[in-house]
């Protein structure tokens, strides 16, 4: 089922792959804020990378709608 209409909140996803990382993470928030910082702390536990304006700036045009 497919909810529609009344749900604002914009659901987002960045998968680490979509950036040629070799990683199966698919980080997902309601916010592209909330995902910033989500995938940063992902990124620095997991890959050792610490975001800085250039990184996000590049994973933001990878973000996507979930469920699209
Ligand atoms: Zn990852």
């Amino acid at each position: 089922m497919t909810s529609r209409g009344s749900d604002n909140a914009v659901r987002l996803e960045f998968r680490c792959q979509d950036v040629g990382v070799a990683c199966k993470q698919i980080t997902q928030a309601e916010t592209a804020d909330d995902l910033v910082k989500a995938v940063a702390a992902h990124t620095r536990a997991e890959h050792g990378v610490e975001l800085n304006a250039t990184l996000i700036d590049y994973a933001l045009t990878k973000v996507r709608p979930t469920g699209g």
